[in-house]
Parts: C-alpha cells; sequence; structure tokens
C-alpha cells in the first residue's frame, strides 16, 4: 500500500511531493499527460511564494538569491505605489510557469520521487482505512491502495468529482481573452518607460494593464520576447467550432481595445510561441478540501481569475501547508485533528483570493459607472494605509492563522530573521524541520521529548522576538519577546508543541 499517491504533475503536486518527501514520505505521483505540454500559464509568482521558495533553496535555483520587493505592482489595472507602504512584502519572481514546474521536477526526481506519467486517476473508492485507486496506464488499467490521496489534478479535478466534493461559484461567460507572443515597430517603443508610446493613450508602461471603456490591454515584454493581452467583454455566445486563434484576431482584439490600430509583426526566434484564446472566467472554491482520506490542494480546491498572479501563492503554500500535516499523520505523530487544520487554514485564504480576484474584474470591467469607481479608487491608492492593506492582501501578508497566544507574530509568517552569525532563517528552513528559535539560551529543556521533530536553533537575531517556534510551512506557532521567558511563556510554548507536533516522547 503506498503512503501518499498524488494525482496531478502541475506546479502544486510537484511541491506537495518535495515537501512529502523532505519529511521522509515518498509519494507516488501520478500524471495523465506522457510528458510536459510546456505550455505556459503563469508569467510569475507574485508574494510570499516567492519567500516559500526561498526559504527551501529553491528561488536560488530558479532566479540565485531572493531580491528586495518589488517597488511597484498592478491592482485592478491600477497602479500600486508600494513605496508608500511601510512595509513592503510583495515580492514578485518573473518567471514562467513551465520552469517553476521543469525545476520542481528536477527536485523531486532528487528527492527520490516517483513520478508515472501517462497514468490517469479515473476512480477511487475508500473506507476507514485505505483509498482504492483505478489508474489507467500506458499497460492498462490496474488498482492501487493508498492510505491518502491527494487531488492535485487542476480547477477539472477528477479527484475532487469523484470524491463528492461540490464546487460552487460562478461562470461569467462575458470575457475573452487573447494573448500572443508578438512584435511591436521600433516606433512605437518608449525607451524610457521600456513601454509603448500609441496614439490617443500616450505611454502605456510595461507589464501594466492598461484599461479602456472597451477592455483591458498589456504589453508584456519578456526577455523571451514581446507578449501582448488582451481582455474584452463580449455579447455574443460562443462561436462553436471556433478556428484556432491568429495574430490577425489578436490585431483585431487590440483595435477595439485601443482604438488603435497597432501594427503586430510575428515574433522572432523559434518558439514555442504563444497564441491563445480564453473564453469565460470561472470562480469557484471547493466546498470541502477533505472528504476521508482524500483532500485536494492547488486549483483541484480553487479557480479564479488570474488577474494579479495570485494562483501560485495561493497553490504553492497550500502544498506547503498540507505537506508537513499529512507527513505527521502518515508517521504516526500528528495530534488528533492536524489534519482538518489545513482546511480550516487554507480554505479561508482561498476565500480572500476569490475575493480580491472578483474586485479586480469588477474594477477593470467596462462602462462609465466603473470608471468613476476607479476614479474613487484611484484616490484611496494614493493613501499608505489603503496600499499597506492592499499589498498585505496581495502577497498573503495578512494571513494569520489561529494564534495559540496574543503576541503579534503568533500565527503569522515568520519575519525574514538574520543571525548574528549571518545565517539566514531561509537556510534553516531547507529542510522542512519546524525550528525553535531560541535567542534566550533558556529554552531547550522545554523541548524535551520533541528532539525527534523539532531543531533548537540557538543564538540571536535583531528584532523584538526573543525566541520563536516555527512550523515548516513558514507560519509561527509561538514567540515571545521576554528576555528570560516565565512559567507563562513556557507553558504556552509547550501547549504549541503539543498542539503542532503532538505528545512529548517521554509522556
Ligand atoms: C492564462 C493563465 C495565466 C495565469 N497566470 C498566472 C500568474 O501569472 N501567476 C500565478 O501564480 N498563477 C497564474 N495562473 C494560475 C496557475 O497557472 C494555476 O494556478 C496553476 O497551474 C495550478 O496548478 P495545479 O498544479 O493546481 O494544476 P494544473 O497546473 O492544472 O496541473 C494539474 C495536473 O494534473 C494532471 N491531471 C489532470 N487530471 C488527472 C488525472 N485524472 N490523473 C492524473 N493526472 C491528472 C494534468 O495533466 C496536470 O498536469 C494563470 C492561469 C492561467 C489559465
Amino acid at each position: 500500500m503506498e503512503d501518499v499517491v498524488i494525482a496531478g504533475a502541475g506546479p502544486n503536486g510537484l511541491m506537495l511531493a518535495c515537501e512529502l518527501a523532505l519529511t521522509g514520505v515518498r509519494p507516488l505521483v501520478l500524471e495523465r499527460l506522457p510528458e510536459p505540454t510546456g505550455e505556459n500559464r503563469a508569467n510569475g509568482l507574485v508574494g510570499q511564494v516567492v519567500r516559500l521558495l526561498d526559504r527551501r533553496g529553491l528561488h536560488e535555483r530558479l532566479a540565485g538569491p531572493l531580491g528586495p520587493p518589488a517597488p511597484t505592482f498592478v491592482f485592478g489595472a491600477m497602479l500600486l505605489d508600494l513605496t508608500l507602504a511601510e512595509r513592503n512584502s510583495l515580492n514578485v519572481l518573473g518567471v514562467p510557469q513551465r520552469r517553476v514546474e521543469a525545476m520542481l521536477n528536477e527536485r523531486a526526481a532528487e528527492l527520490g520521487v516517483e513520478i508515472r506519467r501517462g497514468h490517469e486517476l479515473t476512480g477511487l473508492t475508500q473506507d476507514a482505512d485505505a483509498v482504492s485507486l483505478d489508474v489507467t496506464g500506458p499497460g492498462g488499467a490496474y488498482r492501487l491502495d493508498a492510505r491518502y490521496l491527494v487531488g492535485a489534478d487542476g480547477g477539472r479535478s477528477v479527484t475532487r468529482k469523484l470524491a463528492g466534493i461540490g464546487f460552487p461559484g460562478a461562470t461569467e461567460d462575458r470575457t475573452l481573452s487573447c494573448t500572443a507572443n508578438a512584435t511591436v515597430p521600433a516606433e512605437f517603443a518608449d525607451p524610457e518607460s521600456g513601454g509603448l508610446r500609441v496614439p490617443g493613450h500616450g505611454v502605456i508602461p510595461p507589464f501594466f494593464h492598461y484599461r479602456t471603456e472597451a477592455g483591458l490591454f498589456v504589453y508584456a515584454p519578456f526577455p523571451a520576447g514581446p507578449l501582448i493581452s488582451t481582455t474584452e467583454w463580449a455579447d455574443d455566445e460562443e462561436p462553436a467550432d471556433e478556428p484556432p486563434m491568429t495574430l490577425d484576431d489578436q490585431r483585431a482584439s487590440v483595435r477595439r481595445v485601443l482604438g488603435f490600430d497597432l501594427p503586430l509583426g510575428a515574433p522572432g526566434g523559434d518558439g514555442p510561441h504563444l497564441l491563445r484564446r480564453l473564453r469565460g472566467r470561472n470562480t469557484r472554491l471547493a466546498d470541502r478540501f477533505r472528504e476521508g482520506r482524500v483532500l485536494l490542494v492547488g486549483d483541484a480546491a480553487h479557480v479564479h481569475s488570474a488577474i494579479g498572479g495570485p494562483g501560485l501563492n495561493l497553490g504553492l503554500q497550500d502544498a506547503a501547508g498540507l505537506g508537513w500535516k499529512l507527513a505527521a499523520t502518515v508517521r504516526g505523530w500528528a495530534p488528533a485533528g492536524l489534519l482538518d487544520t489545513y482546511e480550516s487554514e487554507r480554505r479561508s485564504v482561498a476565500e480572500r483570493v476569490v475575493m480580491h480576484t472578483q474586485a479586480q474584474s469588477a474594477l477593470i470591467s467596462p462602462g462609465r459607472d466603473v470608471t468613476a469607481l476607479r476614479e474613487l479608487f484611484g484616490e484611496l491608492l494614493r493613501l499608505p494605509g489603503t496600499v499597506q492593506h492592499i499589498t498585505d492582501l496581495m502577497s498573503g501578508a495578512d494571513v494569520r492563522y489561529e494564534p495559540g497566544t496574543d503576541h503579534p507574530l503568533d500565527g503569522r509568517w515568520a519575519p525574514d530573521l538574520v543571525l548574528d552569525d549571518g545565517t539566514r532563517l531561509a537556510e534553516l528552513t531547507a529542510t522542512a524541520r519546524p525550528l525553535l528559535l531560541d535567542f534566550t539560551g533558556s529554552l531547550g529543556d522545554e523541548l524535551r521529548g520533541w528532539t525527534d521533530r523539532v531543531d533548537l536553533v540557538p543564538g540571536h537575531a535583531p528584532g523584538d522576538a526573543t525566541a520563536l517556534l516555527v512550523r515548516p510551512d513558514g507560519y509561527v506557532a509561538w514567540a515571545t519577546s521576554s528576555a528570560e521567558p516565565d512559567g507563562t511563556d513556557r507553558k504556552a510554548l509547550r501547549a504549541a508543541l503539543e498542539r503542532w507536533f503532538g505528545h512529548p516522547l517521554d509522556a
């Protein structure tokens, strides 16, 4: 019997596989496609997920050392000046999804994860002890038993359907989004901003979501070649047997959105070149993330507009949130109810993402009333407090899991600490082990009974906190600012250790 089977080797299934393998649980991954398609969806990672990758040593593999947060970003096609925020936590990593997937594939292979490509999950039944899976592979159909199954099989998740988990929400079928690799003649380039100078519109900055009364236009000059993207609100029904999109379709869409005929040219280089037409937009949230021994991560659990790029911030952090809890359950030390906290923690984060992507979709939609709303919103976005609020929402810095104490760090993403000897917290968390950072030098005794599960880190780091218990997913499970923790602090630390990491061995 397999401990854990993951259906789907997209980014979230692969990340979960790596998280489990780091703890010593080797999952089996089933992927229905015989090989990666090379299709690109995400063009970048936005928010705390960038720091999560850093905390597993994975950022280095994609783009070298972690850089500073972005100075600007876009919300609902409006410029966010992040220099106005007191605490800017919005990291942006502009790497294509196919590179993220290739890197995670490589990492999973290093960690000994078996990925069966060309193997599709087609059926499941479960009882109190196991999940029984029907799989169709290149050699035909076969059965597999597992203690747990995780559906990481995308928005149309077969796992979710087979487990009987509802996926309520809405399909907005008016949107028509076109994206193409294309070139724009040099005379339209604005060398100063890197954007485009378009008659009637002035300079359209690069990577900016530029709204007109007719739709949205984006010019994204990626190093591999520029990408042009438009979104319109179409009144017509989706034509039956619509032919594949062409560059002419993209030109026509740009003409409708900008009211100007931008002479797009064919992209240079060998490709692959993107020509993508998407109609409609789904916003849906699974009504449960768990049904018995079946769990969901990533798009299988939630789908929403891609505006602002929040998908992988949500999905890869789902994987990190689930990985250690599922591993603890499989290895037998999980406290009662630990696995259920995956849903209680992550579903509410997904609700916030659904909320802000819908709000942004409203802000970019056509109409003079929306234009007026945008004017007001634009005024609000000049207020530092508003920028702080939106930055925290988009990065995920506003997430606070149920704290056990009233310390301000309890339940929050652990700050990027640097110890006096120069060691970064991100280096200590590469193994995904829980950590007790003890800068008081007095708490080692409290850890007796948990040393098999939790590592003690002595030393010192600047800042308010004198000790922190950090979960494998990067969130603080307990913290104190006392230089000499008293009985109450120690009791709260032991309670946090039991709450998250189970009974002490000698109990
Ligand atoms: C146009 C577009 C642009 C986007 N831009 C961004 C962005 O800039 N930033 C961002 O963070 N996010 C972005 N996203 C969202 C992001 O691409 C998704 O959130 C992400 O791909 C979800 O990953 P996943 O692993 O959950 O699912 P998927 O990537 O869908 O992977 C699911 C995998 O499961 C496999 N599978 C399906 N059924 C089965 C089965 N029965 N058995 C076995 N295997 C199965 C599939 O073949 C697939 O490989 C964008 C999405 C779109 C559509």
